[in-house]
C-alpha cells in the first residue's frame, strides 16, 4: 500500500512538472523483451503465432445477436470467448463495444476476465487497445483535453507531455496499456476531415508535439511504468493529403514531399522509442499503403530501424480486395498485407485472417520466418509493458482518475489553446454587460469535444459529459445568469448526415439582440471523424450563414466564437465582426475557458497551427512554393492573383502588446555543420501579463529545387510580466536548413538564407554544401 501512495504521489508530482521516472531508464529493456520473445516463439505453434497477431473488437466476444453490436449492458459471451483463446489463441482485442463508454469498474472486470482466460488457456496475455485520443474517450469521467489541433496551437511541448502522462494513467486506470495515439499526419488540407486531429500543416512543430506526447504515453522509454501506457504513431504514411479532401481516398504524394514533410515526424517519434504503428488506410500513388513493402518493410522497419509492433487500421486488410480490388480474394489480401510487412490485423470481426493464413504458409505463399517476425514483436511489447507480470491493472490503484488536478490540466491547456484571431478593441467584455448567447455550438458539449469523445463520432458528449459546462452555461456562471439571453437561432440535426442543421428561429435571435450590449455567436460544426465528417463545401453551413447575416444587420457588436474541427470559410463576416475567438476543439473544458478569456480573467496565447483559407477551394500551406503566393505574373499583361490566406498559420492575437528588437547572429556565415545562435528580445509593452509563443522561421533565398517561403525552424513559449523583457536565445545548425534535391539526399546547399522573428528578419550565409543521412 505504501508503495502504491509513492507511485501515486510521483505520477502527481510528474504532471505536475517533476518526473521521477526520467533518471531510470532501463537501456537493456528493449533487448530482454526480444530474448524472452524469442525463448517463447520457440515453443509456439504456427496456429498460436498467427493468432498473436490477430485483432478483434470487442463486440465480437459480447452477448448478442451478432458481432457488430452487444446487449446493453455488456457482457461477454463466453462460449465466443473460449472460441477466440481456446480456437483461434487470439493475441489482441480492441475498442469499447457498441460505441459506449465503461466505467473504470467495468473495465476491470471486462478486461480481468479477458487476461484470466488468456492466461490460463495460451500462457500470454491479451494486449489490449482503445482509441484514448484527447484523455480516455472510452471511459466513463475521464479528463478530456483540448483535441491535438489545439493543443498545437499552445506551442507548448511541456503541457503535451503532462497531458500525454494525464491520458496515459487514465487510460491504465481503465486497465489498459496500448492507446491508438498520436496522430502523426499532416494537418495539410483543411477539407479532410480528419485534420483537428493532427498537429496542424507544420512538420516542425507536428515532430516537437508528436515526441512530447510518446514522452507522456510512455514515460522514459523503454521502461512502461505503471502510470504508463504504449503509443501507436498514425497513420503510416502520407494519410492527410486525399486529393478529395475525403477520407480514405488516394493521395498523389511525391517521394521528396513524402520523405521531405511527412517522413520526419513519424521518424523522430521512433527514435523517441514508440512502440507501435498503425498503418495509412489509404493509397499513395495507387498503391494501398497496407500492400506497399517499399513502406512498410523497407522504409519503416529497415531504414529507420522500426522494433515496435505495425498493426493494420480498421479492415483494412479485407479493404485490399473489397475497396482497392488489388487483392482478387480475401486470402490474397492476407497474403498481400502480410508479405508488405505488417504484424498485427484489425480484422476485427471474423477470424478469417486465422485460416487464410494457416494455409497461406503451408502453401509457401507467406514465410514462417515473416510470422516469426511479426510475433516476436508483439511478444517483445507484452514483455515490456508488463503484461506477462500483471496482465490488468484495478481502478482503485488510480486515485487521481478524473481528479481536480487532472481538470484543471485540461483547463489550462484549453485556455492556452483557444486563438484571438481578431480584436476591434471590443474584448475583454466587461462582466457587466449583458450579453445575448446564439448559434448551434453555444450550448453543446459534444460540439467542444468533437469525435473521438465518449463513443467514436462523439455523439453521445452531451449525455456523457453533462456534468461539463457548455460556452452557455461556463459564461451564465461567470457573469450570472441574469446577464445573458440565449436564442440558438440554428441548431445541429439529431439525424442525418453529422453536419446538418436547421434553422429554430432566426427572428428570435435577432429580436433578442436589442436586449443586449453584446452578440456572442457560436458557430462552427458538429462532432464528427473519418468518412461520416466528409464534406462537399468548406463553407459554414446556409443556416449558420443565415444566422450571422441576420445578426450582423442588427447594430449590435458581434462576437464570432469559431468552434470548429477544420477552418470553415468565413471571409464574409471578417470585416463586420467586433472579435472573432477559434476554440477548436477545446475538450470538456472549453466552455469554462472561454469564459475566462472573453471576459478578460485569462489573456489569450494560442496560435493557429494551420493556414486559414480565405476561400472555399484556394488552399495554401504556409511554406508554400514562391510561385504559389505570387500575385502578379511576369509579362506585358497585368494579372492580379486573389488573396488565399485569411490569418496566416501563426497568427494569435493577445490582449497585451509584444514588442520585438535587437534580433543578433551571432556570425554572419555559418560552414558545414557550424551552428549560428540567434537572439531576440521580447517586450510585453501593453498593460496585462502574458504568454507568447515566439516562432523563428528560416528561409533559403535560392535553391536548386523552389525553396519553400519560409521553414518553422525553432519556437519556444515565455510568460512576460508588464513591462518585462526577455532576451530568448536559439541554436540552428547547417543541417537545420537542409532539403531533399533532385538526386534524392538530404542537402543544404550554400547561399544566402534569412531569419525571422516575427517583423525582424536578418540574413546571414552557408559557405559550403554539406549532405546529410
Ligand atoms: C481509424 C484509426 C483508429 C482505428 C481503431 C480506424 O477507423 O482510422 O485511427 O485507431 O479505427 O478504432
Amino acid at each position: 500500500m505504501k508503495q502504491l501512495i509513492i507511485l501515486a504521489f510521483s505520477s502527481i508530482l510528474y504532471i505536475s512538472g517533476i518526473n521521477f521516472f526520467d533518471n531510470d531508464p532501463k537501456a537493456s529493456a528493449i533487448n530482454e523483451s526480444y530474448e524472452k520473445a524469442d525463448r517463447l516463439l520457440n515453443k509456439m505453434s504456427l496456429r498460436e503465432k498467427i493468432g498473436q497477431m490477430t485483432q478483434i473488437t470487442v463486440d465480437v466476444i459480447g452477448k448478442g445477436d451478432n458481432v457488430h453490436s452487444s446487449y446493453e449492458p455488456f457482457e461477454i459471451d463466453n462460449k465466443i470467448l473460449n472460441k477466440a483463446i481456446s480456437k483461434y489463441k487470439i493475441g489482441s482485442i480492441l475498442n469499447t463495444s457498441n460505441n459506449t463508454p465503461f466505467s473504470t469498474e467495468k473495465w476491470y472486470n471486462v478486461i480481468k476476465t479477458i487476461q484470466d482466460k488468456a492466461i490460463n488457456e495460451m500462457g500470454i496475455p491479451i494486449l489490449y487497445g482503445i482509441d484514448a485520443i484527447h484523455g480516455t474517450t472510452y471511459t466513463k469521467d475521464a479528463t478530456l483535453y483540448p483535441q491535438q489541433i489545439g493543443l498545437a496551437a499552445t506551442f507548448n511541448t511541456e503541457m503535451a507531455v503532462k497531458l500525454g502522462n494525464l491520458s496515459a494513467y487514465e487510460t491504465r486506470a481503465s486497465s489498459i496499456r496500448w492507446t491508438f495515439s498520436p496522430v502523426l499526419d499532416l494537418g495539410l488540407d483543411p477539407r479532410w476531415p480528419r485534420h483537428w486531429e493532427t498537429f496542424g500543416e507544420d512538420t516542425y512543430l507536428a515532430k516537437e508535439m508528436g515526441k512530447a506526447v510518446v514522452e507522456g504515453y510512455q514515460g522514459n522509454n523503454p521502461t512502461i511504468g505503471k502510470y504508463h501506457v504504449a503509443a501507436c504513431l498514425k497513420h503510416f504514411l502520407g494519410y492527410s493529403v486525399p486529393k478529395s479532401g475525403k477520407d480514405r481516398t488516394p493521395a498523389i504524394i511525391s517521394k521528396r514531399d513524402l520523405h521531405q514533410y511527412h517522413l520526419p515526424v513519424f521518424k523522430e517519434a521512433i527514435e523517441k522509442g514508440a512502440e507501435s504503428i498503425m498503418v495509412n488506410s489509404g493509397l499513395i500513388n495507387g498503391i494501398p499503403v497496407h500492400a506497399n513493402k517499399n513502406i512498410l518493410t523497407h522504409l519503416l522497419k529497415e531504414d529507420l530501424n522500426f522494433k515496435g509492433l505495425v498493426v493494420t487500421d480498421w479492415a483494412d486488410i479485407d479493404n485490399l480486395h473489397y475497396r482497392d480490388k488489388v487483392a482478387s480474394s480475401e486470402k490474397e489480401a492476407v497474403k498481400l498485407a502480410v508479405n508488405a510487412g505488417i504484424d498485427m490485423a484489425m480484422i476485427p470481426y471474423n477470424f478469417k485472417f486465422c485460416d487464410y493464413l494457416y494455409e497461406l504458409v503451408q502453401e509457401g505463399e507467406v514465410d514462417e520466418s515473416r510470422i516469426d517476425d511479426a510475433v516476436r514483436r508483439i511478444l517483445a511489447l507484452k514483455y515490456r509493458l508488463g503484461l506477462f507480470d500483471s496482465s490488468y491493472d484495478h481502478y482503485e490503484e488510480y486515485p487521481e482518475f478524473g481528479s481536480k488536478l487532472f481538470q484543471n490540466l485540461a483547463l489550462e491547456a484549453a485556455l492556452e489553446s483557444i486563438t484571438l484571431l481578431k480584436n476591434d478593441n471590443t474584448l475583454p467584455l466587461s462582466k457587466n454587460n449583458k450579453v445575448l448567447i446564439t448559434g448551434p455550438n453555444a450550448n453543446s458539449i459534444r460540439t467542444l469535444n468533437g469525435g473521438w469523445s465518449y463513443s467514436w463520432q462523439g455523439e453521445k458528449a452531451d449525455k456523457y459529459g453533462e456534468k461539463q459546462n457548455t460556452i452557455l452555461e461556463a459564461i451564465k456562471n461567470h457573469i450570472g445568469s441574469d446577464q445573458v439571453i440565449y436564442e440558438p437561432g440554428v441548431k445541429y440535426s439529431e439525424w442525418g448526415n453529422y453536419n446538418n442543421d436547421e434553422i429554430v428561429s432566426i427572428e428570435n435571435a435577432v429580436e433578442k439582440s436589442k436586449e443586449v450590449d453584446y452578440i456572442i455567436a457560436c458557430v462552427g460544426e458538429n462532432s464528427y471523424t473519418e468518412k461520416p465528417g466528409d464534406i462537399n463545401n468548406l463553407d459554414l453551413s446556409n443556416n449558420q450563414e443565415k444566422l450571422l447575416d441576420a445578426l450582423l444587420k442588427t447594430n449590435k457588436p458581434v462576437i464570432l466564437i469559431l468552434n470548429e474541427g477544420r477552418p470553415r470559410i468565413i471571409s464574409s463576416y471578417v470585416e463586420r465582426s467586433k472579435g472573432i475567438v477559434q476554440t477548436y476543439l477545446p475538450g470538456n473544458k472549453g466552455g469554462d475557458a472561454l469564459a475566462l478569456i472573453l471576459f478578460g480573467d485569462r489573456n489569450p496565447s494560442g496560435k493557429l497551427p494551420y493556414t486559414y483559407p480565405m476561400h472555399t477551394s484556394s488552399f495554401i500551406n504556409y511554406n508554400h512554393k514562391p510561385s504559389e503566393s505570387a500575385s502578379r505574373l511576369l509579362g506585358d499583361y497585368n494579372y492580379e492573383s486573389g488573396n488565399d490566406i485569411l490569418f496566416p498559420f501563426g497568427h494569435g492575437l493577445s490582449y497585451t502588446t509584444y514588442d520585438y528588437s535587437n534580433l543578433q547572429l551571432n556570425k554572419t556565415q555559418i560552414g558545414s555543420d557550424e551552428n549560428l545562435l540567434i537572439s531576440v528580445d521580447v517586450t510585453n509593452s501593453g498593460n496585462r501579463a502574458g504568454q507568447e509563443s515566439v516562432l523563428l522561421f528560416t528561409k533559403d533565398l535560392f535553391a536548386s529545387i523552389s525553396p519553400d517561403s519560409k521553414r518553422l525552424t525553432r519556437f519556444k513559449k515565455i510568460h512576460l510580466q508588464v513591462g518585462e523583457t526577455k532576451k530568448l536565445e536559439f541554436e540552428i545548425s547547417s543541417k537545420d536548413l537542409a532539403f531533399i534535391n533532385q538526386k534524392d539526399e538530404w542537402i543544404t546547399e550554400e547561399g544566402n538564407f534569412e531569419i525571422q522573428i516575427h517583423n525582424l528578419t536578418k540574413q546571414f550565409n552557408v559557405t559550403e554544401t554539406s549532405t546529410y543521412e
